[in-house]
């Protein structure tokens, strides 16, 4: 059973995009810069902007903070947005979500503008994905296929089932797990579905992306099969300082006596996130060059 080391392939990229940068910098004077709009002080969306910082700093960009109070008003937000679209130093615009209720998620968004959204969410660049035109694409998404890419699986014609329909994960995906080019067959399943394991027993490969522990386990997968864990969930365990650990969507345990390769959580999907964002931000900033 081959375990699918994300943070070994996030590493690799990173070191690329950082000579990358610093290439850009020394022939063509421009520094790639990401601007991180956070609002409120959630912690788990503190230590996701602080991350994304840290990478960026670590490639050799440049990061902008914009922290707003909880209270802002959409308005004041949204012209925030508007001052970065418009700021030439900035290749890359990224509002941390969730944001606080009472503010309109979609309208915030849709600020942003399309040739800055290096998180792929627009409307404009999810349309661009969807007829196959050269886009953002979206980070978690765009990780998987290259991780799917680096496990040296081919899915050309192979059965792919999605588990879950985000539109910032399972969606996405299964749009681009059927372009031309990585060509699968995909099925994507959601909570209406009315028998999982009928599909992904039929699997080459499963992406699980519920946002719940032990949604794919070992009985529900054909023998050989690859599984690509998304999920990120707390659960207590009295054995860790912190008092809880991470644990994906697939019950790790089953799953890998029947797998041929699978991604641990962490350190498999998570990594690939941030580093296709560093990606996204150097093509934004490769167009500033040009
Ligand atoms: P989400 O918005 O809550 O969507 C979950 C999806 O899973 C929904 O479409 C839901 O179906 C479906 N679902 C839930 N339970 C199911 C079940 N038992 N059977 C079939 N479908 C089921 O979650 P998300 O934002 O896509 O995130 C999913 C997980 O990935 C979370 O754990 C999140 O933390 C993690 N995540 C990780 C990264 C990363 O970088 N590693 C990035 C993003 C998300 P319905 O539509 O019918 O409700």
């Amino acid at each position: 059973m081959q375990l699918i080391d994300g943070k070994a392939l996030a590493k690799r990229m990173r070191e690329e995009i950082a000579a990358d940068v610093a290439a850009l910098r020394a022939e063509r004077g421009v520094v790639p810069g990401l601007a991180v709009v956070l609002v409120g002080e959630d912690p788990a969306s503190v230590s996701y902007v602080t991350a994304k910082e840290r990478a960026c700093a670590e490639a050799g960009m440049r990061s902008v903070e914009v922290r707003l109070p909880e209270s802002v008003a959409e308005d004041k937000l949204v012209a925030e947005i508007a001052r970065l679209n418009a700021d030439p130093e900035v290749d890359g615009v990224l509002v941390q979500l969730p944001l606080p209720k009472g503010i309109d998620t979609k309208r915030v968004i849709e600020a942003i503008s399309p040739e800055k959204d290096v998180d792929g969410f627009t409307p404009v660049n999810i349309g661009r994905m969807m007829i196959g035109d050269k886009c953002f694409l979206p980070c978690t998404p765009h990780g998987i296929v290259k991780l799917i890419e680096f496990a040296g699986m081919d899915l050309k014609g192979r059965h792919v089932v999605v588990i879950g329909r985000s539109n910032i994960v399972g969606r996405p995906l299964s749009v681009l797990l059927s372009m031309k080019g990585v060509d699968a067959t995909v099925t994507l399943c959601h909570t209406a579905t009315r028998d999982v394991a009928a599909f992904t027993r039929t699997a080459d490969a499963v992406v699980v992306a519920a946002g719940r522990p032990g949604t794919l386990t070992g009985d529900m997968l054909r023998k050989g099969a690859v599984v690509i864990d998304v999920g990120v969930n707390r659960v207590r365990d009295a054995t860790s300082a912190r008092g809880y650990r991470l644990v994906g969507d697939a019950d790790f345990e089953s799953c890998s006596r029947v797998a041929s390769a699978i991604t641990p959580v962490p350190g498999g999907v998570g990594p690939m996130t941030i580093t296709m964002l560093l990606w996204n931000t150097l093509a934004s900033a490769r167009r500033r060059a040009k």
